[in-house]
């Protein structure tokens, strides 16, 4: 069964069909409706189906790094207000020692995001 993934959940949606014969695709969790109405988006559709394993692919390794991407986004900021919450003044040992922790974490999170976007702009040249 053809199908695409949810851009928010990366869920796999099957094609469904409306009474026009015009394609949709819905993600019930997320309530995100997708609609192909145009001559062009239907084209463009069947020509991705047509190809379904070559096509898959991507779209797999796109949701899959929508799901990382949010979960390193997450995670950076649980740092940052780790940071905030420890301040830069008037810092104990402890403290400071922390904090550098910290940013040493929040330093690898952000290369672990350039890093897929890097991938990402590999894969799709
Ligand atoms: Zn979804």
């Amino acid at each position: 069964m053809p199908f695409i993934p949810c851009i928010l959940c990366g869920s796999k949606l099957e094609k469904r069909v409306d009474k026009n014969s015009k394609p949709y695709f819905i993600c019930d969790p997320c309530g995100i409706q997708l609609f192909v109405r145009r001559k062009r988006g239907i084209e463009l559709l069947n020509e991705a189906f047509r190809n379904l394993d070559k096509a898959q692919l991507p779209f797999t390794v796109h949701a899959r790094n929508l799901h990382e991407i949010r979960a390193l986004i997450k995670e950076i900021d649980g740092v940052k207000a780790e940071i905030d919450k420890i301040g830069s003044f008037f810092l104990s040992d402890e403290e400071s020692r922390i904090r550098k922790a910290l940013k040493t974490k929040l330093n690898n999170l952000l290369s672990q995001l350039d890093q897929i976007a890097k991938e990402n702009i590999k894969k799709t040249s």
